[in-house]
């Protein structure tokens, strides 16, 4: 079964984000902060991160850093964030998430964009 790692501070939409992965038959783990989240990769790396930016503690950039300096080189890392500054998705490719995508989500189209993500 497909894992995805959600990492996010807000509860409604870890909630949210869960549901609609496991009803697409998605196993899903989350964590509420970006430290939770560094940890739960090292333990058990799941398939692909979706990971928030803006959290209490560490940022999802710096949770990204972490993450690849621990070797987990390929491991997907999608952003999933409700900023929509001009740029920014730009900006976040360059410094090495593997894909970028915008809350609120749409729950009919998210898992399918979800799997697009996970390399063959
Ligand atoms: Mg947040």
């Amino acid at each position: 079964m497909t894992c995805v790692l959600v990492v996010d501070d807000n509860a409604m939409n870890l909630e949210l984000v869960t549901d609609v992965l496991e009803l697409e038959g998605f196993e899903v783990v989350s964590a509420a902060t970006g430290e939770e989240g560094v940890e739960l990769v090292r333990q058990k790396p799941p398939d692909l991160v979706l990971m928030d930016l803006r959290m209490p503690g560490i940022s999802g950039l710096e949770a990204l850093e972490i993450i690849r300096a621990d070797g987990f080189t390929t491991l997907p890392v999608v952003v999933l964030t409700a900023s929509v500054m001009k740029g920014e998705r730009e900006r976040l490719l360059e410094l090495g998430f593997d894909g970028f995508m915008q809350k609120p989500i749409d729950p009919g189209t998210f898992a399918q964009e979800v799997a697009s993500f996970i390399k063959g």
